[in-house]
């Protein structure tokens, strides 16, 4: 049993040891980082002055004022402790200045370098809600490797004190600087225990604060105040998220609690301390003649020795709780960026290309079932491709595994006979513009939605927002295409209603101009008329392209060269249009259904499903 908890200390002091460094490495390896670590250890070192000048000249003095009562000694004394702090501020205001401003350079570079990191990694490893979770609790700790730099040089300036003041005691009695370490060490080890505690307690608040993050605004946000009116929602989400707030204050309290205990043990063992401490100095001062001077320099060291000491444990208990957290951003970073981008060739597309599904077999992280189920599909590239389905039935995670974002569990997808994973990532997934079904408006101009990263091409934009009949929209607005999209940035900006933010996303994969388009419901939030509109000038508007259609709606598929029924994660059926309706199987049923819907529906106008 001993022996484990020693190896567990052993182990854990190795961890503070080594997070530490790799902190101090962090630092180190950016130019901002060994600046600041240079100056702050100056500043740090410059501290220790003061400390030893509180301690020794009030002692001084008052043995001068009973003795010898020289004034010339008395103003050394007086000017000593009036220039000494006076010239530690003024030095530790210059640099104090210089260090928050690296402080807050390092900060935004390496608030680039997190987002970046993230941003690259795989959407399938960022999808896991444990690595969401651990995204959010190592941010902090990667952003600021220079709370673990003070920390170190801090600690290094209190040794330095407490040194000194060691020295001083060791004069009167060494006994004493045994006595005091105890009470401190007894305090850190109170201080350890919480520290634990908290941590524990931490990481069940990061729990629940994440369950409660989705319902938190959404009493307030603008997105869901209809619904909340609709539907009389409002005591539906406040009771939810009344529940959430509840737990989190219990483990908040146990916080409150737990310190309210730790405090208690600190007040006891210094109250001990000082007993002992005030007995020992009054029986040397009436019975071994201690100047009365030195008795204050004394009591002065031992209150500094304790509290000096104490930060010693403390710093090193800090560090050590720190560490919890950097083995966790350590951890964060080793998870594999990239499990897909190994590839380096250059995909050429070209009149005979040819994606074949072979054998392809997809389960979501942490799903029983298989949402592409042994799926064997070619699809010769210069064709316009259906691909029609009920719900559920693994559309989109064709679209997800054919643009990589989620690479297949069993089976291999090829482009021109090669496995799209020997392709380079981004080079492979610049071949698609891809409309998906939940995309993305951003608070900036509509232009810029569209434009987004690529360079920027006035004819280009001219040309998709006629396509997709959003100039008619735009001529109406204060800012013509400049206007942004959303209130919160600009309070003159436009919400735009779905439709019109559909046709937003598909100009903007327009405006990509990759060889490739896949429109994963392109129309869902479109009226009826909008929808054949759409439909009917999707042939101009893909041009040469290749396009992938994904809908449940059927007034698309005559204008494609093959249609792909999916059923259960399987292309049941494949054909022309023509040929599978003749077929009489599945898709002539969800063909008739659809088309009996329309027809039965006086207000529609898709006549083209007749
Ligand atoms: P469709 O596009 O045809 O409506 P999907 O491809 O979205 O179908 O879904 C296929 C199956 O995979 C469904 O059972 C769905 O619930 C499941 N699914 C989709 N996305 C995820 C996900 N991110 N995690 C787990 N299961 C998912």
């Amino acid at each position: 049993m001993k022996t484990s908890s020693k190896t567990f200390k052993n182990q854990s002091t190795k961890i503070t040891l080594s997070s530490t460094a790799f902190m101090l490495k962090r630092c180190c390896c950016e130019k901002n980082g060994r600046v600041y670590i240079f100056f702050q250890s100056i500043i740090s070192l410059l501290n220790v002055m003061p400390t030893i000048v509180s301690v020794l000249i009030p002692g001084l003095i008052l043995n001068e004022l009973v003795g010898n009562k020289r004034i010339n000694v008395l103003s050394v004394y007086v000017g000593i402790t009036i220039i000494i702090p006076l010239v530690h501020q003024v030095i530790n205001s210059i640099l104090t200045k210089r260090l928050a401003t690296i402080n807050l350079a390092l900060t935004v570079k390496l608030k680039k370098d997190f987002n970046e990191y993230v941003a690259d990694m795989d959407y399938e490893t960022l999808e896991n809600p444990e690595i969401q979770t651990l995204r959010t609790r190592v941010r902090g700790t990667f952003i600021q490797p220079l709370n673990t730099a003070n920390k170190v040089i801090n600690l290094i300036s209190t040794i330095v004190s407490f040194l000194s003041i060691s020295a001083i005691i060791a004069t009167l009695n060494p006994i004493i600087i045994v006595v005091v370490s105890s009470v401190v060490l007894a305090n850190s080890l109170i201080t350890k225990k919480l520290n634990i505690i908290q941590y524990l307690n931490g990481k069940e608040i990061s729990r629940c604060d994440r369950a409660l993050l989705p319902f938190q605004g959404i009493l307030v946000q603008l997105v869901y105040a209809k619904e909340i009116r609709l539907f009389n929602l409002k005591e539906y989400f406040t009771n939810i998220i009344l529940k959430k707030e509840q737990e989190i204050n219990e483990y908040r309290l146990k916080d409150v609690c737990n310190q309210n205990v730790a405090n208690l043990g600190y007040l006891l063992m210094n109250l001990l301390q000082n007993i002992f401490m005030y007995i020992y100095l009054i029986y040397q001062v009436l019975f071994n003649s201690l100047p009365i001077g030195n008795m204050t320099i004394y009591m002065t060291s031992i209150a500094q020795f304790s509290g000096l000491l104490s930060s010693i444990f403390n710093a090193y208990t800090e560090l050590s709780k720190d560490s919890l957290n950097i083995q966790e951003m350590i951890h964060f970073f080793e998870i594999s960026q990239s499990t897909q981008n190994f590839g380096c060739e250059t995909p050429i597309l070209n009149a005979d290309s040819i994606i074949e599904f072979k054998n392809v077999f997809f389960k979501y992280p942490g799903a029983e079932n298989y949402a592409i189920n042994n799926l064997n599909i070619k699809i010769e590239l210069k064709n316009r491709i259906c691909i029609v389905g009920e719900n559920g039935s693994g559309k989109t995670t064709f679209v997800n595994l054919l643009t990589r974002l989620y690479a297949p569990t069993k089976g291999e997808i090829l482009l021109n006979n090669r496995n799209i994973n020997e392709y380079d990532l981004t080079k492979y997934q610049e071949l698609f513009s891809t409309v998906l079904q939940d995309f993305c408006l951003y608070e900036l101009p509509l232009s810029d939605n569209i434009i987004l990263a690529n360079a920027s091409n006035n004819y280009l934009l001219n040309n998709v927002l006629k396509k997709t009949g959003l100039y008619s929209m735009i001529k109406d607005l204060p800012q013509k295409h400049n206007t942004t999209l959303g209130k919160m940035v600009d309070p003159e900006g436009i919400i735009p209603s779905g439709g019109e933010a559909q046709k937003i996303a598909i100009a903007r994969a327009l405006y990509r101009d990759s060889p490739i388009m896949i429109l994963d419901e392109p129309t869902a939030a479109l009226d009826p008329l909008s929808e054949h509109e759409i439909y009917m000038q999707f042939h101009q508007m893909i041009e040469e392209k290749t396009a992938i259609l994904i809908t449940h709606r059927l007034s698309a598929v005559q204008l494609s060269d093959l249609v792909i029924v999916f059923r259960n994660g399987e292309a049941i059926e494949y054909g022309t249009h023509a040929e599978l309706y003749t077929r009489e199987g599945i898709y002539t049923e969800m063909f008739d259904k659809q088309a009996q819907f329309y027809r039965n529906n006086p207000t529609d106008s898709s006549k083209n499903l007749q």
